[in-house]
């Protein structure tokens, strides 16, 4: 660098410095080099996960990579990365973004996603990339779907082309915060579908699905289970945050 770009760059982030996501400090970075290394150390993929639905492993779970409940009841959905615990340090961020509208937030987020997770995925993968939906209803409420404001900004190689037109979502007037897991996997039967015009596209396809949070998964199982039914051969979820106490958070 030279010592023009280095003087440039001390005068940008003092005249227009950004308050780090996570701790607020004013550097130039949405998040500052200390949090991100304190993310690196404490993220969910630094412990043996269940290579189908990212839950952390029992000792007796190790040498299959699954966990017993995906071995007894298998998802739809193949394989599923999660960066971070949702109780960690991003949970904020998240909130900042989701229920304060905040859509400055989405760029530190996916700068973490890029920073952090990137290197653990295949960026060889072939195929499409949809984010989780939000319905027509609920998308004019919040005026932004945060999935796909995270989305659109993740690395994720030449070949995953990013669609949020593909996957579709019905309105329920219900808040599926309130429910139980039970009441939760019954609602969001058939809650989704696939946008007509798209339906010939997915066959043998490549499905990446990105998600905010994962709780139970019901969610993305019965997603999983749409693009299946649509001919699609592999469904693979990346997502931002996973509950590790399935019963008592929200994923809507
Ligand atoms: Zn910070
Ligand atoms: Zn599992």
């Amino acid at each position: 660098m030279s010592i023009f770009q280095n003087i440039f760059q001390t005068i940008h982030a003092h005249a227009l410095p950004t308050a780090c996501i996570v701790c607020g400090a004013f550097q130039d970075q949405q998040i500052c080099v200390e949090c991100i290394k304190l993310l690196a150390n404490e993220q969910l993929s630094n412990y043996e996960c269940c290579r189908q639905c990212a839950s952390m492993l029992n000792h007796f779970e190790l040498t299959d990579h699954r966990c017993c409940e995906c071995a007894k009841n298998p998802p739809y959905f193949d394989e599923t990365y999660c960066l971070d615990r949702y109780e960690g340090r991003l949970q904020k961020c998240l909130h900042q973004l989701k229920y304060q509208g905040r859509l400055f937030y989405a760029s530190g987020l996916a700068l973490a996603w890029n920073t952090l997770a990137s290197a653990n995925q295949n960026m060889d993968l072939r195929g499409y990339l949809l984010p989780v939906p939000l319905s027509q209803t609920k998308l004019c409420l919040r005026g932004f779907n945060q999935s796909w404001e995270i989305a659109r900004k993740i690395d994720c190689g030449k070949f995953l082309q990013k669609n949020p037109h593909i996957l579709m979502r019905h309105h329920h007037a219900h808040n599926q915060a309130t429910e139980t897991k039970a009441n939760r996997q019954r609602m969001i039967k058939d809650a989704f579908f696939i946008n007509p015009l798209y339906q010939k596209t997915l066959e043998g396809q490549t499905i990446v699905v990105f998600d905010d949070v994962m709780t139970s998964g019901a969610t993305l199982n019965e997603i999983a289970r749409i693009l299946k039914d649509n001919g699609v051969s592999r469904v693979i979820n990346w997502v931002l945050l996973r509950t590790l106490y399935p019963s008592v958070r929200s994923e809507a």
